[in-house]
């Protein structure tokens, strides 16, 4: 049988800064990383906005803000260092409306707590940065850059292996002892310490280990469209909505990319299976009909707030109703400037059996393994930070099986 110090399980971008992570601090360990796929970076790590948050949206004290300006800054410089392109432009959080000013005051509070530098602008000063945009109050977020997502992930891999990593890729694992895990192709590979960084399956992974009982992953599907050429002069950098902070999504914005092209999305809406790119791809029948039903049980709960969600996003479903989404933002688009994009993600949200979104990164330990089960918006941003965190957990482990422990 196989073995090895470090097993890592998943290779998308918090797989990978942990398994950096790991080398740095144990030149000489062996480390390997399980995937699944062929390649690295196939799911949420490589179709996702490629935004380096600034940190300005999340409370004071939780692991998203103790992370993502250290995230941002180290995952910028990371990308400088190899050649990957990025663009350092900032951008504008719009109050279309009065509705959206406690909002708006609240970012600021983060802001100011979290140490970020964020620039109030009066509706005229907003005409000076984004002109088209709908007159109102808004927040200018001077450090949030975009980076080629990919490519990160790429150069990242490329990093951990020539550092001596192993990876085996087309490696589900599927099955789990104490110390060993087992892939549908029949490898077993005995471990020391195991991280769990399986991103939409992470919650499966972890039952293996007996975690996770409170929890499943629910998946959220995010569609984008694009700005015909010709009509990306409505945006000059990326224009957000202010969100409504009791969900973990941003709203439809526009964001300029890498490359130029200004995407608008992405879309939050309840998918049917944790890889249901297109419309009935990676549906399961079991799978889908435990998703289904976790959903139908949320949406009728007493709290309307997750009812109020679904009713929102389905209607981006149809492109009139995606439209109208970002018409608050920018109101002189029209429904030709709006041209398909092949770019689709699953963000997989923990729910709590209560119902409850967690709102946080979660963790959950064993005394030799440790499972990144939340590993939500703006965990992209947040990786190479995090992963310190997550490498000072698993050094601390030991002793009696500790469960479901928050580290905060
Ligand atoms: C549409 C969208 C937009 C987003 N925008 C942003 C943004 O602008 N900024 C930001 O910071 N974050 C953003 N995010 C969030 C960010 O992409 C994720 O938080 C991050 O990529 C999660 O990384 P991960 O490594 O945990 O998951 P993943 O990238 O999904 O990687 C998990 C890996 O585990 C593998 N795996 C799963 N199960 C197994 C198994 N049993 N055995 C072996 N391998 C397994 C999978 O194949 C996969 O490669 C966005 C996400 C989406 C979907």
């Amino acid at each position: 049988m196989e073995s090895t110090d470090f097993l890592i399980v998943g290779a998308g971008i918090v797989g990978l800064a942990v398994a950096n992570e790991l080398r740095r601090r144990h030149p000489k360990a062996n480390i390997v990383v399980l995937e699944k796929e062929t390649e690295v970076g196939c799911h949420a790590s490589g179709r996702n906005s490629g935004v380096l948050h600034s940190g300005i949206y999340y409370s004071p004290g939780t692991l998203k803000a103790k992370f993502c300006a250290e995230g941002a800054r180290r995952m910028l410089a990371f990308a400088k260092e190899n050649g990957v392109a990025h663009r350092v432009a900032g951008k504008v959080i719009l109050a279309v409306g009065p509705e959206d000013l406690p909002g708006l005051e609240r970012l600021e509070q983060n802001a100011k707590a979290n140490g970020i530098r964020a620039v109030r602008l009066s509706a005229q000063t907003l005409m000076e940065i984004e002109p088209h945009a709908t007159p109102g109050e808004a927040i200018h977020c001077l450090d949030t850059a975009v980076v080629d997502a990919p490519a990160v992930v790429q150069a990242l891999a490329e990093k951990v292996e020539l550092s001596g990593t192993r990876f085996f890729f087309g490696e589900e694992v599927i099955e789990a002892e104490e110390t060993a895990v087992i892939t549908r192709s029949g490898r077993k590979l005995k471990f020391e310490k195991m991280i769990n960084c399986a991103g939409a399956h992470a919650d499966k992974v972890a039952r293996l280990f007996g975690l996770a009982k409170d929890h499943i992953l629910v998946p959220f599907k995010g569609l984008y469209w694009k700005l015909r050429n010709g009509a990306d002069h409505w945006v000059r950098e990326s224009i957000y909505p202010v969100p409504d902070l009791n969900f973990p999504f941003l709203g439809i914005h526009l964001t300029r990319g890498v490359g130029g092209d200004v995407y608008v999305g992405p879309t939050a809406i309840p998918a049917f299976g944790r890889e249901n790119y297109g419309l009935l791809e990676g549906i399961t029948p079991g799978e889908s009909a435990q998703i289904m039903g976790r959903l139908t049980k949320m949406y009728f709960q007493k709290d309307p707030t997750f009812r109020r969600l679904v009713n929102r996003e389905m209607g981006h479903y149809v492109k009139t109703g995606f439209l109208k989404a970002v018409q608050r933002l920018v109101p002189a688009l029209s429904v030709e400037d709006l041209v398909p994009s092949n770019k689709v993600g699953i963000r997989p949200q923990l729910v709590r059996r209560t119902g409850e979104l967690e709102m946080d990164f979660h963790m959950e330990q064993t005394d030799n393994s440790l499972h990144v089960l939340n590993a939500i918006s703006p965990a992209f941003t947040c990786s190479l930070a995090f992963a310190e965190k997550i490498v000072d957990e698993v050094e601390r482990q030991g002793g009696e099986v500790k469960e479901e422990v928050k580290v905060a």
